[in-house]
């Protein structure tokens, strides 16, 4: 077979597993009455996943008293052998389905809500098992009232967009400010409530991926991520700092937060504080959006491929404390580095990268981080040496010198267009990029007011 040949039928197989998923927020205009009725619905999702977490504790203790007897016995020679010969209730899906039927019948006021939002909420809790199992997690924890307070409605709702409303299960027309039109028909709405009020996020479906033979690979760069500068190209350009944009307000915080530890609890004032408080939180939330926004809203008009390293934000921000089986090291470190890299934003960032170069036709690649701050791009020579200082790189062997973080961002650039060349000429074609996978993407891209 022709190696062009090969390629195209690689791409196509991508294509096909594919289907691109956006989600659009829309602030929403509820009457009272549907607030309190949004109130309600939270507090009996939370409910629902946190009564599961409390109860199946002793369950979870059980199952892990079982997998090390079987250690120490010596039925099983390792840690993963000694799981698969464990029964694993958390991994079957019939557990969550019989545990809400059981906690409905005991707590008869969930019929409040709506059942299909509870349902969401317990299939939330087999997502959060299922990650703890792939060690990505610790045992799920409970929810807090006011964090992350959201429920989804996967069906039976009804868009009238002429009018800016939506007809909600149990609730009915609800009005919404609409900032602009859905692309395609929703596919799941879900609730959220914020510090300024009630907001929608509509998840649709945008189709199948658009072809990326098109590409233009000339247009490829490499790009580092950093605390300090927020990225840098392989062409040397590189974005502001977030974190100075973020100073005045991270300062307002912690004044803030001082003041409330002086207030006494209960008091009006302490309430009022913490509304404020709130406000402050969303108001640095919009101001690192819209630079995220406009970051990779211009990589993307410029850039038909762009590699980043693999970073596993999510390992490196929840690993610090380790698993039972893996302690965690360097804990107090390690928190405040993954402090800044959520304050970052890293994650949204790439994500909507991701996405926005996923839907005109173009690749985001990720390569290994390993030794991309420590080789040489022009003689390949990989050192610590070669980088003595922070901000420098210097090879010990050919004497060539850069700015390290765009040393890195060549070094990424040369593995990640290595690695496409590499996907397009192998015959299977298993090495797909994670882009619209089944996992309902859960950030934002394309914000709407
Ligand atoms: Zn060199």
């Amino acid at each position: 077979m022709a190696k062009a040949k090969k390629k195209k039928s690689i791409i196509k197989k991508k294509d096909e597993e594919k289907d691109l998923y956006l989600s659009f927020k829309f602030k929403l205009r509820p009457t009272r009455k549907q607030e309190q009725a949004f109130t309600k619905f939270v507090g009996h999702a939370r409910f629902v996943y946190n009564n599961f977490i409390f109860t199946k504790r002793e369950d979870y203790d059980e199952y892990v008293e079982e997998v090390e007897s079987r250690l120490i016995w010596m039925e099983a020679s390792n840690e993963e052998e000694a799981r698969k010969l464990t029964y694993n209730q958390f991994l079957n899906k019939y557990t969550y389905n019989y545990a809400l039927d059981y906690v409905k019948e005991k707590y008869p006021f969930l019929k409040e809500a709506p059942s299909q939002a509870l349902q969401q909420k317990s299939q939330d809790l087999f997502i959060a098992f299922q990650r703890h199992f792939d060690h990505i997690t610790e045992y799920p924890v409970p929810k807090k009232k006011g964090v992350h307070d959201t429920f989804r409605i996967p069906q039976h709702f009804e868009f009238d967009e002429k009018n800016s409303r939506v007809k909600l299960p149990k609730v009915g027309w609800v009005r919404y400010r609409k900032s602009r039109d859905l692309p395609t028909e929703a596919s799941s709405i879900t609730i959220i409530k914020e510090a300024d009020g009630w907001y929608m996020s509509v998840l649709c479906n945008m189709g199948k991926a658009p072809k990326t033979d098109n590409a233009d690979m000339s247009t490829a760069i490499g790009i580092d991520m950093g605390v300090k500068r927020f990225y840098t190209t392989s062409e040397g350009e590189f974005a502001e700092d977030l974190q100075i944009l973020l100073k005045p307000i991270d300062e307002q915080i912690v004044r803030l937060q001082k003041r409330i530890k002086n207030k006494v609890q209960g008091s009006k004032r302490l309430a009022k504080a913490y509304k404020k408080l709130a406000r402050l939180h969303k108001k640095k939330a919009n101001i690192r959006n819209d630079f995220i926004q406009k970051e990779f809203t211009q990589l993307v008009k410029n850039h038909d491929v762009i590699c980043v390293e693999d970073l596993c934000i999510k390992n490196m921000t929840k690993s610090a404390k380790g698993t039972v089986s893996k302690p965690g090291r360097n804990v107090r470190q390690k928190s405040g580095l993954n402090r800044a890299i959520l304050n970052q934003g890293w994650g949204e960032f790439l994500f909507c990268l991701e996405y926005k170069l996923a839907l005109k036709g173009g690749i985001l690649e990720r390569v290994s981080p390993q030794y991309t701050s420590q080789t040489c791009p022009i003689c390949g020579h990989v050192s610590k040496d070669n980088r003595k200082t922070q901000s420098e790189f210097k090879c010990v062997h050919c004497g060539h010198t850069a700015n390290a973080d765009s040393n890195a961002a060549q070094n990424i650039l040369l593995a990640g267009l290595a690695s496409i060349a590499r996907e397009a000429n192998s015959t299977d074609g298993n090495t797909s990029q994670a882009v619209g996978n089944a996992n309902p993407p859960k950030l934002i891209c394309a914000c709407a007011g």
